[in-house]
Parts: C-alpha cells; sequence; structure tokens
C-alpha cells in the first residue's frame, strides 16, 4: 500500500496509518499533494487560490505534533476549502469579483476546528459565485473542469472541491449545500459527500446565500473518511444560533458492513421525467445491490409534494439571498466603485461586483418578496415546505432512509447549460428536496454510465448521519466503486 509515487490519492485513513507509523511525513504528503495541483491543475482548474507556503508551515507544525504522539485522524491531511468559507489572513472570494480581495478577519468556525486538530490547507476551492449554480461556470474567475472528462463540469456549486478531491490535489475538502451543492458534484466526480442536517454543523464564517437552507459538509473519497470529517466538524457552536444543541456521535462507530434489518424506501418522484437511462440502470443495480446487502427495499413509495420543491426553493433560496447580499455596498467591504455620489457608487458596485446569475438571483427575491406578491409567492413557498417536511417525516416512521439518484444526468458538457438557468436549475432536483426538508443527503459513488460517474442518494430523517453512513459504507464495501480514479 505504500505506494509512495500516488501518495495523493490516499484516503484520509490510509494516510493517517502512514503518518502515525511515521513512514511518511506530513511534509512529505502535503509536498506530494501540491506537486500533483502542479502537473494537473491547468486542466482541472480547481483552486482559486493554491496556498502553498501555508500548507508547508502547517505541515512542519503537524510533524511536530506527530511525533510528540498526538495522533487525532486529521492532523497533517491536506484538505481544500470551498472559497466561501472564512479564513483568517487568506482571501475568501467566494468566487465573485466583489470579494476578489476580501481577506477576512477572522476563521469560520469549521475552520477553526480543522487548524485545532491540525489539518494542512493546501487552497480555496473554485464555485460557482456565491454558490448559486451547479456547473462552477458561474465562477467569475473560470470554469473548473471534471477530472472524468474535462470537456464535461464537474458539477456546482462546490465543483472545485469535487474536482481537487477527485484529481488528487487535496486528500478531502469542504463543500456547502444550500440546494444540492455538495451531492452533485460529489456524484460528478465519482467521490462521497455528505450534506448533514440543517444545523448539525456550524455555519459561522459560512459567507451567506439562504440561510434556512445552507449547510458546511465533507467531501471525501470514501465513507469512512466522512465519518472521520464529520467527528471534527459537527457540533454546537453558540456563534450559530441555528446550531443544533445536541452532542455528536463518533460517526465511525456506524460503519458496519452489512444492512440486515434496515427498510429502505424508494419515492417514484425522484426518478423525474428525462432522467437518464444510464443513471436509471445504475440506480436499478444500487438498489438490487442493497437487498443482497440484507436491506429490505419498498419500491413503492410516493412523496407526492417533492415535486413542487424546486418551485418552492427558487421562491425561497433567492428571497433569502437578495437579502444577506444586500450587504455589499462597496463600503463595509470587498469591491468599490468609484463614482460621484454615494448613490451612484453603490449602483456601480453592485452592477460591476456581481456576476449574471447572482443578478437573476437578486431580482427574483426581490420580486416575490415586494407588497401585493409576497402572499402569492413567498408565503406559499413556505406553506408548501411544511408540507413537504411533513411528508418527509411522515416517511421516516416507515423507512430508516430513502434512496434516490444524486442528479438525474451524468456531468454535462461546459457550455452545454449554460444559456439555459432552468435547464441548469433542473440539475438539482433530487437534491433539493432535502435541503427544503433540513435533513441529511449522502451521495456515494454507484457506478459508472458512458464512462462517466454516478452518484446513488441515502436521504434520513434529522440527526441520522450515522443510518447513511451506515448505509453507504455497507454498499461501498460491497461494490468498490469509489476506488476507481480518473487517468490525468
Ligand atoms: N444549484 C443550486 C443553486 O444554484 C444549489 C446551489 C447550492 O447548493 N449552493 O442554487
Amino acid at each position: 500500500m505504500t505506494n509512495k509515487t500516488e501518495l495523493f490519492y490516499l484516503t484520509i485513513h490510509e494516510a493517517h496509518e502512514l503518518l502515525k507509523n511515521r513512514e511518511i511525513s506530513s511534509e512529505e504528503l502535503t509536498k506530494a499533494v501540491l506537486d500533483r495541483s502542479r502537473r494537473v491543475d491547468d486542466r482541472v482548474k480547481g483552486f482559486v487560490t493554491i496556498t502553498e507556503g501555508f500548507a508547508l508551515e502547517q505541515a512542519r507544525s503537524a510533524d511536530k505534533r506527530l511525533r510528540n504522539g498526538e495522533a487525532n485522524p486529521l492532523l497533517g491531511i491536506p484538505v481544500g476549502i470551498k472559497d466561501n468559507m472564512c479564513t483568517r489572513g487568506i482571501r475568501t472570494t467566494c468566487s465573485s469579483r466583489m470579494l476578489e480581495k476580501f481577506i477576512p478577519p477572522y476563521n469560520a468556525t469549521v475552520v477553526e476546528k480543522l487548524w485545532e486538530t491540525g489539518a494542512v490547507m493546501v487552497g480555496k476551492t473554485n464555485m460557482d459565485e456565491f454558490a448559486m449554480g451547479s456547473s462552477t461556470e458561474n465562477s467569475a474567475f473560470y470554469t473548473t473542469h471534471n477530472p472524468w472528462n474535462l470537456e464535461r463540469v464537474p458539477g456546482g456549486s462546490s465543483g472545485g472541491s469535487a474536482a481537487v478531491v477527485a484529481s488528487g490535489e487535496a486528500l478531502y475538502a469542504l463543500g456547502s449545500d444550500t440546494g444540492g451543492s455538495i451531492r452533485q458534484p460529489a456524484g460528478f466526480c465519482n467521490i462521497v459527500g455528505l450534506k448533514p442536517t440543517y444545523g448539525r454543523v456550524s455555519r459561522f464564517g459560512l459567507v451567506a446565500f439562504a440561510s434556512s437552507l445552507d449547510q458546511i459538509g465533507p467531501m471525501c473519497r470514501d465513507v469512512t473518511d466522512c465519518a472521520l470529517v464529520m467527528n471534527v466538524l459537527a457540533g454546537y457552536d453558540n456563534h450559530d444560533s441555528t446550531s443544533i444543541h445536541e452532542t455528536a456521535p463518533d460517526y465511525t462507530k456506524a460503519l458496519k458492513a452489512d444492512l440486515q434489518g434496515i427498510r429502505l424506501g424508494v419515492p417514484k418522484e425522484f426518478f423525474v421525467q428525462g432522467m437518464e437511462s444510464g443513471v436509471k440502470n445504475v440506480m436499478e443495480a444500487a438498489i438490487r445491490q442493497l437487498e443482497t446487502l440484507g436491506a429490505t427495499v419498498d419500491r413503492d413509495v410516493s412523496l407526492t409534494y417533492i415535486p413542487y420543491s424546486l418551485a418552492v426553493y427558487y421562491i425561497l433560496a433567492p428571497s433569502e439571498a437578495m437579502a444577506n447580499l444586500a450587504r455589499y455596498d462597496g463600503v463595509k467591504y470587498g469591491y468599490s466603485a468609484d463614482a460621484p455620489t454615494m448613490w451612484e457608487s453603490l449602483q456601480k458596485t453592485r452592477q460591476l461586483g456581481f456576476g449574471a446569475e447572482v443578478k437573476r438571483r437578486i431580482m427574483l427575491g426581490t420580486y416575490a418578496l415586494s407588497a401585493g406578491y409576497y402572499d402569492a409567492y413567498y408565503l406559499k413557498a413556505q406553506k408548501v415546505r411544511t408540507l413537504i417536511r411533513e411528508e418527509f417525516r411522515q416517511a421516516f416512521e416507515k423507512y430508516d432512509a430513502l434512496i434516490a439518484p444524486t442528479s438525474p444526468s451524468v456531468p454535462f458538457k461546459i457550455g452545454e447549460k449554460a444559456a439555459d438557468p432552468v435547464q441548469m436549475y433542473l440539475s438539482d432536483v433530487c437534491t433539493i428536496p432535502v435541503n427544503i426538508a433540513g435533513i441529511p443527503g449522502l451521495t456515494v459513488p454507484a457506478g459508472f454510465s458512458e464512462g462517466l460517474p454516478v452518484g446513488m442518494q441515502v436521504i434520513g430523517k434529522p440527526l441520522s448521519e450515522e443510518m447513511l453512513l451506515r448505509i453507504g459504507f455497507a454498499y461501498e464495501q460491497a461494490t468498490g466503486w469509489q476506488k476507481k480514479r480518473p487517468s490525468l
């Protein structure tokens, strides 16, 4: 296993063993990863900022801690962090002109937790501007390319995070998920991604998109790694008033290789019209595999409100976004355009600082909240949100988890959907209901269609991350899809 030429493709738990037994140092591992970036990132374009000097410093201090006998699992392991999580002294751009030069004066709670555990940050990853998008094509800087096929998108908005994990430019990454932004890119890049229960991981220091939907989570090479990262991220934080007051379990304890007695449901509404047949075939095989592992599967589940999720999301998310983005006025921080008067400066700042998709969302949200339309749109969407949540709650009285595809298609071509926002929005149709309900969703590699990755989604009730990880773990142990690596 000590294939030192491919250190950059190790899982966290494999690298941890080598670090603990002093077969490699964190500096050596970090250099291997940085070197990999030098060779592939001009093609992948996964990072906005590569923090080489900072990473090497962190690696050396991790090596000191390792020599002193410390052995926490993330110590000395290279990570990529989505560029919407604040890193003190290191620019945090949200892939927007608005924040291109913004250097946060504080760390997000998740970043603080990673520093405490001795993580090594190799860079800040590219994303759709302000996390609005499904392909990274909305980045103000450049599009990230899918390591499995460079002409294809890596998904989004955490496309950079997914791509750097898949390409060996980081051992794992952090992403954020408002409507699918961890799960869809993870599925597109053949890695594991978990969107935790709303409130399970602190949002303090995450640049806000839609505050009632946003959640940070891990993007990893297997389920065990995901559990290890969750052990560090999860927990109450008094800086985030929506954070859940409950101690987090040891997620690795949940990992078992069989699914005896587990009851699964497959809601037919997730198999939407227009879904690619290749995705359907992969899902059918995956579901049979879950049965072989001992689970009972009910294929005849119906959740009648699911089809309204996308409409609800595109009222609520833009409404929250337009309020959250009001702070970019050219005065407090970020980009500021020169103009003779304050109002002109404000206008010009927002005109030049925001890209087209961000402006579209601000307009949608402003419209939905305006007098006369509020009841017809925002209020109604909130009511339907309650119905969706309630329908999921009832389903979880009968099932331990629900199974669905992560996306209706394999990674699409760069440019294919860029001119058609509705087509782009539809690529999250399977992930959005989960954010609407505030429940956890896991995606695991489930196979390939036309040589491109397909993800299987496992959805559970609030705080059932252990159940989801158990199902994902049993599945990956039996299939091994997560071990496949792209040829780059
Ligand atoms: N693609 C969805 C959107 O554009 C979800 C993005 C996300 O989860 N951040 O809003």
